[in-house]
């Protein structure tokens, strides 16, 4: 493993800042003990580069987060936003970064820790050992297919549209990384869709079953989206890897979440591939800015933190350490430390820092 780590770090809006305070308190702490030159660059995104720059993401700083070996994100957005136009909207630098960076493999692991069994709003048999992972395309589809908007029709009557399209090398690249990642998992790859009704989901799944003739040993299944939610609630442990496209992926990975206990316990990675070769990644956790809580030092960190172990298993291919942040997670888990959302009986409850600071304390254990 290299021995520079250049890591773009940016905390955007609500509690994203203060989540990257503890993944940055592990980082620091990771890169002593293991002897890496942390070389760690803070950027603006979203709403606070709105604030400081008047726009969601610079050129500057998409510049510069294009050099660094990975990049870290908290989250972007918040009500304070929301009635600028469209395309400035702190969102819009969260998914230039993904279209700008082509990272278009969305990893969103669903691993229930056994010390968060209570937590859960499912009864403990449900999820007990359940660990799925999601894998939702990320420059395609809805969130980016064009024309888009809303057009005023006559002085009472307004359209708003979005087109979903797929291309069959967008499909296929995704197809690839699922197929691949289900043969080093249980070969089961359930390909989610709505090709019922939905002409560009017919191609998915068209192409889907194309490429699954390059993995006879991999079990192909097709479930539609409606199925899917329905399914991931009352039976979850039937998956293993399932595939999905961009806006079926946002909505099944936040209904996983409650699986586990908590929006703020999945991380994610946004894997892509540079013109020249190399691999470019995002971590970040999959809730948003959650305004309702920002500023009050009680947002669990996990999810972020879980998202710095995914980088060192991704981006620098050490899963030692990967499985060292997440062994000192499950710990503090264990040892009935939780932050409110995933709070039950007689547990012992943590702000955002104090959370940050069980996980160190675990690691240096
Ligand atoms: P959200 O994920 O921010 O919050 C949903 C609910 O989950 C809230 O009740 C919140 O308090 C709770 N929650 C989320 N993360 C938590 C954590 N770490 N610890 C404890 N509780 C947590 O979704 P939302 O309210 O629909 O959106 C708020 C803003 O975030 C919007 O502006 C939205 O566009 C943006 N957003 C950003 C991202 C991103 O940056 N990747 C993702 C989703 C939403």
């Amino acid at each position: 493993m290299k021995k520079d780590l250049n890591i773009s770090l940016l905390p955007g809006d609500g509690i994203g800042k203060e989540i990257s305070n503890q993944a940055l308190k592990i980082l620091e702490w990771i890169s002593k003990k293991f002897d890496f030159n942390l070389n760690l660059t803070e950027e603006l995104v979203g709403g606070a580069s709105i604030d400081k720059l008047g726009t969601p993401l610079s050129d500057k700083t998409l510049g510069r987060i294009k050099k660094s070996d990975a990049i870290i994100l908290g989250a972007v957005g918040g009500p304070k936003w929301e009635g600028l136009k469209f395309e400035k909207r702190p969102e819009r630098g969260l998914l230039k970064i993904r279209k700008e960076l082509d990272l278009f493999a969305n990893f969103r692991p669903a691993l229930v820790f056994d010390p968060l069994i209570e937590s859960s709003s499912l009864k403990p048999e449900i999820i007990k050992g359940l660990d799925i992972l999601l894998i939702r395309e990320l420059t395609g589809g809805i969130y980016f297919g064009e024309p888009r908007g809303i057009k005023k029709i006559s002085e009472e009557k307004y359209k708003g549209f979005n087109t979903l399209v797929y291309y069959t090398n967008e499909i296929k690249r995704i197809a690839e990384v699922a197929f691949e990642t289900a043969m080093t998992r249980s070969k089961k790859l359930c390909s989610v869709d709505k090709a019922n009704v939905l002409e560009s989901t017919e191609l998915w799944r068209n192409v889907m079953i194309e490429c699954s003739q390059n993995y006879p040993e991999v079990e192909l299944s097709h479930m539609y989206v409606d199925n899917a939610s329905m399914q991931l609630v009352r039976d979850p442990k039937q998956f293993d890897v399932i595939v999905t496209t961009n806006m079926f992926g946002d909505i099944l990975s936040d209904c996983a979440s409650m699986l586990t206990g908590s929006l703020g316990m999945l991380p994610s990675a946004s894997v892509g591939v540079s013109e020249n070769g190399e691999r470019k990644a995002m971590y970040e956790p999959v809730h948003g800015s959650a305004p309702d809580i920002a500023g009050k030092n009680i947002a669990n960190p996990l999810a972020m933190i879980l998202s710095v172990s995914m980088m060192f298993k991704y981006s620098f291919e050490n899963e030692t350490i990967s499985t060292l942040i997440n062994d000192a997670v499950e710990s503090v888990l264990k040892k009935g430390f939780r932050t409110r959302d995933i709070l039950s009986k007689n547990d012992l409850i943590l702000s955002t820092d104090e959370m940050g600071e069980k996980v160190l304390e675990e690691l240096k254990q």
